[in-house]
């Protein structure tokens, strides 16, 4: 009998496929055995952490994009030298191997703990390092990916980066955890790698290996033990969804071909190849922080410059959207201590970093603007969590001084989506980050799964924010793209389109739908799609209404054919 389970669907697409678990965590023994030789198992602790260290490295070597600088992260915390110092103190004041190197993660993790936020999130990458080293002083296999010698729905109460950055995607069909919020780490590779992913499933608890899933990660639906008819009908969705995707290319565009710019959001250079590169528009989201996070000193001015320009060189004759520095608060950068922040997200983060540390933001926008000489990309550069037209004009004035001349901001703090009209007249484009609008505009924790239906951009409150902003870029006559994840769902970019919004910005794997359902309507259509949607009262009924009235526009089309 078919079972449904629910969670959160944060990868389109379906797939079926037998249950593999991921490895369970290594049990330590209840007590800490006697140690004869100290320096022996001192020794140990090294080894143990350094195999850990190096097996990581070796897939990072493998990985690509996002992936590969996560799991170089994740070697690097292996290789961090406090923490084996750590760990060693304990054996040499009793405690055997495995039981001073868990000891010293737990250190470590309740510091991470303390933070708050987006560190907290990052527990997971702490764990995962935790018992792979306890396992390799246990002598039991290693937990992580399993490999069953077939495809197979991986299922996990949670996943670390170290393991989803290197997934084979021939062999892992669909992701399921149990735990993870909208935006987590799970959430963005696997969209990335255009796997289905489900998180936030308590019940995938109850799932054992073997047992046949179909997961649907559009709608947050696992179907345990699926009956054929179900499969086949999956089956039938993934052909036709494959053959539009693969039927899909050429630059954004409404039916009646008013442009709308489909760009990727990236954390640096070698996440994409083939097609999907060579068919790209450019990028509207650089994330940089990938460069700062996880280092314990600041990249040098070459190094970033390097970074930029191997980016910049992928897109050539391309448009490239430089976000700033995204850090702070819920997201410290270990070289630059900053006090403990009780709301951390409402905190000193992102552009409200170069407060106390100007230097910061000069040398990056120095680098970027060193890099954009030599290229032939069309560099643009924003700032995140710009909140006032003051700001907007003290960045756009930095920025200008350094030679760059496309300047922008993102609007993503709902005063200066309010104000929209004062801050875009500072710079020459926004960019609106939905996933924090939502989160301030709501009131909730992105990373709160328990609080999605809230994050859920369709919410009237988000739209109509983004309909002022869309409003003042018409006005003033400046580009207004969407780079939050609300562009990747083809539904509401129509609307987004309706709004006003001039591009959108998304993973690779999510411009072939929304080309798709761009090309369906012309720009009229889009608006009254928008208005429909401003119109409700709740997320769902906005979805409702949209979906109700693109079918009645798709029949209108179709008679006009006819007639
Ligand atoms: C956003 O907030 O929507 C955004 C694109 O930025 P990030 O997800 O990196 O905070
Ligand atoms: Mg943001």
């Amino acid at each position: 009998m078919a079972r449904w389970l629910h969670g959160l669907g944060v990868s389109a697409g379906e797939a079926t496929g037998p249950v593999a678990r991921l490895a369970p965590p290594p049990a330590l023994p209840a007590e800490t055995s006697a140690v004869e030789d100290v320096g022996a198992e001192a020794a140990r602790v090294t080894d143990a952490l350094e195999q850990v260290a190096a097996e990581l490295e070796r897939r990072a070597d493998v990985a690509a994009g996002a992936g590969r600088d996560v799991l170089f992260a994740q070697t690097m915390i292996a290789r961090d030298p406090v923490l084996a110092d750590g760990a060693r103190d304990r054996v040499l004041a009793g405690a055997d191997a495995p039981h001073a190197v868990a000891d010293a993660f737990a250190e470590h993790r309740r510091a991470l703990e303390a933070i708050g936020g987006y560190m907290a999130e990052r527990v997971a990458d702490l764990d995962d390092l935790r018992n792979r080293a306890v396992a390799v002083l246990l002598g039991l296999p290693m937990p992580g990916v399993p490999d069953p010698g077939h495809p197979f729905v991986l299922v996990a109460g949670d996943l670390a980066p170290a393991d989803t950055a290197t997934l084979d995607t021939e062999r892992v069909v669909a992701i399921v955890t149990e735990r993870g919020g909208p935006t987590d780490h799970t959430a963005i590779l696997a969209k990335q790698l255009g796997i289905p992913a489900v998180t936030a499933c308590a019940e995938a608890v109850s799932l054992a290996d073997g047992q046949l899933v179909l997961v649907d990660g559009e709608h947050g639906e696992v179907v345990a033990d699926p009956s054929d008819e179900l499969v086949a009908d999956a089956q039938r969705r993934g052909r036709e969804l494959a053959a539009r995707r693969a039927a899909s290319r050429g630059p954004g565009v409404t039916a009646d071909g008013h442009s709308v710019p489909l760009l990727f959001n990236v954390g640096g250079a070698g996440e994409l190849s083939g097609p999907a590169l060579a068919q790209s528009e450019g990028v509207g989201l650089l994330r940089t922080e990938f460069l700062f996070l996880d280092r314990t000193v600041a990249p040098t001015l070459d190094e970033q410059r390097e970074a930029y320009g191997r980016v910049f060189a992928e897109f050539a004759g391309r448009r490239v959207v430089v976000r700033t520095l995204d850090v702070g608060a819920d997201k410290p950068l270990p070289y630059l201590p900053r006090p403990a922040e009780p709301n951390p997200a409402l905190g000193v983060r992102g552009l409200r970093l170069g407060r106390a540390n100007p230097e910061l933001l000069d040398e990056q926008l120095r680098a970027i603007a060193q890099a954009a000489k030599s290229a032939t990309a069309e560099v643009w550069v924003m700032a995140p969590m710009v909140a006032t037209a003051e700001e907007a004009r003290a960045f756009a004035a930095t920025a200008r001084g350094h030679g760059l001349e496309r300047v922008g901001v993102m609007i993503e703090v709902p005063s200066a989506a309010i104000c929209a009209r004062e801050v875009l007249a500072e710079v020459d484009f926004a960019s609106i980050g939905t996933n924090d609008l939502a989160q301030y505009a709501l009131a909730a924790d992105r990373l709160a799964g328990e609080l999605a239906e809230l994050l859920d951009p369709w919410q009237p409150a988000l739209l109509r924010l983004i309909a002022g902003v869309g409003a003042a870029g018409a006005e003033l006559e400046r580009p207004v793209g969407v780079c939050g994840e609300a562009a990747s769902d083809p539904s509401l970019a129509l609307v987004l389109v309706g709004l006003g919004v001039t591009s959108l910005s998304m993973a690779a794997a999510c411009v072939p739908d929304v080309r798709a359902a761009l090309a369906q309507r012309t720009l009229d259509e889009c608006r009254e799609l928008a208005g429909a949607a401003c119109e409700a009262t709740s997320a769902v009924t906005a979805r409702a209404a949209v979906a109700e009235l693109a079918r009645k526009q798709s029949l209108g089309a179709g008679a006009q054919v006819r007639g």
